[in-house]
């Protein structure tokens, strides 16, 4: 199965993927991950990215692609993958989909993880405490929520008309949410046959 995280910053995405990376056994594939690892290179390319995080801004929409469909090329991603993090961008979707017409393959569902901003704001902080990342402070925290409603938004309605879209209310305790996603996947495959 491949499955696209949606979600606004500390909605929860990244715990909830790793946990259905041990249920589904398919990799995780976190483009902030990514991205953090091409920022800690000594190179251009490394301190472009590292501009972009560091102001709360998206990185390059083709640069993302790039790195992306490299990864997808990998033996541990032919049975499927989640998503965490990308598209982010109705560029980026539309790119995916490009790629997945080239390779022949498919997106099977896409995951919407909802919450209220000030909400997100005080989960990320407390994230930045205990995590120290460079990105979690109040000023870029609140670029990070002001892209993901200019520029991510959009992709729900524009899964939701491809009829790829179910959305999960991010702010119930983690094993709840967990739970939510699961049904929807044996929904899902179950109306797949
Ligand atoms: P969060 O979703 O909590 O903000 P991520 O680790 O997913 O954290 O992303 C951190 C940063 O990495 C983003 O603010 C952005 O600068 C960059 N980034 C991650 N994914 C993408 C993407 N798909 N396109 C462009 N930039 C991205």
């Amino acid at each position: 199965m491949r499955i696209v995280f949606i979600g606004p910053p500390g909605a929860g995405k990244g715990t909830q993927c790793k946990r259905l990376v041990e249920s589904l056994q398919v990799p995780q594939l976190s483009t902030g991950d990514m991205l953090r690892g091409v920022r800690c290179q000594s190179s251009a390319l490394g301190r472009w990215v590292a501009e972009h995080i560091d102001a709360g801004q998206l990185a390059p929409d083709h640069l993302v692609m790039r790195i992306v469909a490299q990864r997808l090329t990998d033996e541990d991603c032919q049975a499927g993958c989640l998503f965490d993090g990308f598209p982010r961008t109705l560029v980026q979707a539309q790119l995916l989909e490009e790629h997945f017409e080239k390779t022949k393959l498919k997106l099977d569902l896409v995951l919407e993880l909802t919450g209220e901003s000030s909400l997100l704001t005080s989960r990320l902080l407390k994230r930045a405490e205990i995590e120290n990342r460079a990105d979690d402070n109040q000023k870029t925290i609140r670029a990070r929520l002001e892209v993901y409603r200019a520029q991510t938004a959009p992709l729900i309605n524009h899964y939701g008309e491809a009829g790829l879209l179910e959305s999960v209310d991010g702010t119930q305790q983690p094993d709840k949410v967990f739970a939510d996603i699961m049904s929807i996947i044996r929904r899902r495959s179950a109306a797949k046959g």
